[in-house]
């Protein structure tokens, strides 16, 4: 099958890219679901990790069926929308599947001093050779059409409760959860506190003349724990947003963001437009706790913790850890997921975790030596490829010397390097 363009499916080609291994434990997998001797896997939520595991084990000939609470027609997404080819979405990215706009640049621009006496102190231009701000909605649609089309069970305004996830944990040999964070099977363990960190964010597709900015897009840190952006859709349309961590909250959301609107000449929202959601700050929750082989439940997406820790994006990674478990099944390796995510996952959060202390650590004019430094890398090898990021950082050495010297940073580095993230510090927090 192809992507509808002619080239190969997405998920095929990912799947020849994979090296699956056996830990020689045995998967856990209850075998028998299908009547027929095929293997059936429930897939719990129906956005991006949801629709890629329906499609992945769809093109693995497992008999799917996709459970969603909303409608596909009515969906609201909270998201910046904003995505590359990196996600391997098979579908043609065109403005009828939902793919607005191709945004070529993303702009950071970096401000130290206070938020209303501010000063621009640096500025980093990403390339993006494929990538998209999208009407996301529209392309959930699209790809739950494609779904139906290939014959996947696909089940809108169907929420599952506990009792249900109970009850397809039976009758399948496999359930996915892709219920988004934090998880349907974290609420039935009442386990939901393994979760760490997240960030509260608001975003709404405005109406307004981006004409100077478009077709790239901008990302704002206003040396607050957070940011801001601007994806425009069009001259005339965007997606603006603003999100803080939740330690360090505004008193008022919306009053937060349309301040941070009216400082960056953007239209302000009214409330009715904006969203309000969570993002997840992965890697949040521990690795070996995405494999339930008690239950039979596997974790995708943000229900496994996995956005990137500096910039909030997941879909990408949603994608990707569907398309990983559902080769992981299908080879009956399962046990060997966990370790294959975080593997594929690391170095991103290695270079998320140690940039993203420069905000926590109030170092605003560290993170903008540090966007000068890389400026000019695509930015999807800043996650997919951070060895470019710290070999760019490499030849600053006053940077480097500057952020060797403050004491927190120092310490970001060690437990980055040593894979001391905090979820291990979580176990007391989370009853397992
Ligand atoms: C404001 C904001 C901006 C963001 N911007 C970006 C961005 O620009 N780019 C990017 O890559 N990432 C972005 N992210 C992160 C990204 O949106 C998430 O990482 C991504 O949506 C994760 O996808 P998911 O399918 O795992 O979970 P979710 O998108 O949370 O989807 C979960 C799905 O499960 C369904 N569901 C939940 N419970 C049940 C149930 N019991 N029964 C049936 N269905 C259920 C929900 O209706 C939903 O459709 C942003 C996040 C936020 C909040």
């Amino acid at each position: 099958m192809t992507a509808g363009d002619g080239t190969l499916d997405p998920f095929d080609a990912f799947r020849e890219d994979v090296d699956v291994r056996a830990t020689g434990r045995g998967s856990g997998l209850r075998t028998g679901g299908a009547a027929d001797g095929e293997r059936s896997v429930a897939v719990v939520g129906g956005a991006m990790a949801g629709l890629a595991a329906a499609h992945a084990f769809s093109r693995l000939d497992w008999d799917v069926e996709l459970y969603e609470r909303q409608s596909f027609d009515e969906k609201r997404v909270n998201c910046g929308e904003a995505m590359t080819d990196v996600t391997r979405i098979p579908l043609e990215k065109t403005p009828e599947n939902g793919f607005a706009n191709d945004t070529p640049i993303f702009e950071v621009q970096v401000f130290t001093g206070d938020v209303d006496d501010r000063e621009l102190a640096g500025t980093g231009r990403f390339p993006a050779s494929r990538a998209y701000v999208t009407d996301r909605a529209l392309v959930e649609r699209a790809w739950a059409a494609r779904l139906r089309e290939d014959g996947v069970d696909v089940r809108e305004n169907t929420g599952v409760s506990k009792a249900d996830f109970d009850a397809l944990c039976e009758r399948h040999d496999l359930v996915v959860d892709a219920t988004g964070q934090p998880s349907l099977a974290s609420k039935i363990e009442g386990t939901t506190a393994e979760y760490a960190g997240a960030m509260t964010a608001l975003n709404a597709d405005v109406e307004g003349d981006f004409s100077d900015l478009y077709p790239d897009s901008r990302i704002v840190f206003e040396n607050y724990l957070g940011y801001s952006w601007v994806f425009p859709k069009s001259e005339s349309r965007a997606n603006v947003g603003i999100g803080w961590a939740q330690d360090r909250q505004p008193e008022s959301y919306m009053a937060a963001f349309e301040a941070a609107c009216e400082r960056n000449d953007w239209p302000v929202p009214t409330r009715e437009q904006a969203n309000v959601y969570t993002i997840p700050r992965g890697p949040s929750l521990d690795p070996e706790r995405t494999w339930l082989p008690d239950r039979g439940v596997v974790r995708v997406g943000d229900a496994a913790g996995i956005a990137n820790r500096f910039t909030g994006k997941g879909i990408s990674q949603a994608i990707e850890s569907s398309y990983l478990a559902a080769v992981h099944a299908d080879a009956d390796v399962l046990e060997a997921y966990p370790d294959a995510l975080y593997a594929r996952l690391r170095d991103e959060y290695r270079l998320a975790y140690v940039v993203r202390g420069a905000l926590e650590d109030g170092r605003p004019d560290i993170l903008s030596g540090v966007m000068e430094a890389v400026s000019g890398i695509d930015v999807e090898d800043v996650d997919r490829n951070p060895r470019k990021a710290f070999a760019r950082l490499a030849r600053h050495p006053v940077l480097v010397a500057n952020m060797l010297g403050s004491k927190p940073m120092l310490q970001r580095a060690w437990r980055a390097w040593t894979n001391d993230w905090e979820f291990r510090h979580l176990e007391d927090a989370s009853a397992r």
